[in-house]
């Protein structure tokens, strides 16, 4: 499977379509010079460090929602009080 329908089936974007005029669009160049890569990202004021990876969440602890052990078909509406 190519990289851009990987990329677009994790960010629902594709990455071949230019987003403003939806032209085509191509890859020009790779960069894979680490101090490159860390220069361009500085330069546009992006951040140059990987951020930190989190813990993961543990589980909904299913047990507590009254009823059973099936959340609230709606979540947003339910109201715990
Ligand atoms: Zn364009």
């Amino acid at each position: 499977m190519p990289w851009s329908e990987l990329l677009r089936r994790v960010f629902r974007d594709d990455l071949l379509v230019c987003p403003r005029c939806t032209g085509p669009m191509t890859v020009l160049a790779t960069i894979t010079d680490p101090a490159v890569v860390v220069a361009i990202l500085a330069h546009v004021g992006a951040p140059t460090e990987a951020p930190a990876v989190a813990a993961a969440r543990a589980p909904p602890q299913v047990h507590f929602w009254p009823g059973g052990c099936d959340p609230p078909a709606d979540l947003d509406a339910y109201d715990p009080a």
